[in-house]
């Protein structure tokens, strides 16, 4: 690695250190020329591609793990949800994504993946996510969803008794 300094060739590694999630690693150098011989840090990560996203007008933007994250708490606002739980769902979907497409989603991709988790996370949440995303035109329409929503909360109540 060349010096930013003095633009040697070389240098040496002093120190190696993962990060505690295991995503990067930064490393201490010094520059190998004795008259510069100064320190200095690089990080070592895994390029991610870029994964762009197909808007239903066709519109095509970068995905964006933030914008996801911002979605996802505005519909858990004052919900018994914790920044944890929204970062895995966050964290989670974007590994999915990024298996299985190569460069491009559909964002109904992305809409149907957070639908299902918020389903298993929290059914306010769920219906207020759903009520944005799936554009509801009319109450019976969301009536509908929420109905289906609670026959199946009470189906899995009574699985477990
Ligand atoms: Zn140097």
């Amino acid at each position: 690695m060349r010096c930013p300094y003095c633009e040697a060739e070389n240098s040496r590694v002093l120190e190696s250190r993962t990060s505690d999630d295991g995503t990067t690693i930064r490393r201490r150098r010094e520059c190998a020329n004795e008259a510069c011989a100064r320190r200095f840090t690089t990080y070592e990560r895994v390029e991610q591609r870029p994964l762009m996203v197909i808007k239903k007008n066709a519109d095509r933007e970068a995905f964006s793990s933030e914008k996801l994250y911002r979605g996802l708490a505005k519909a858990c606002e004052k919900r018994p949800i914790s920044t944890e739980q929204l970062e895995t769902v966050v964290n989670t979907i974007e590994r999915e994504l990024r298996l299985e497409y190569d460069r491009e989603v559909p964002s109904s991709a992305i809409g149907e993946r957070v639908m299902e988790a918020l389903r298993k996370l929290d059914g306010v949440a769920y219906v207020r996510f759903a009520s944005v995303y799936r554009e509801f035109r009319d109450v019976a329409t969301l009536a509908k969803e929420v109905l289906a929503l609670l026959s199946e909360t009470s189906d899995k109540q009574q699985e477990s008794t």
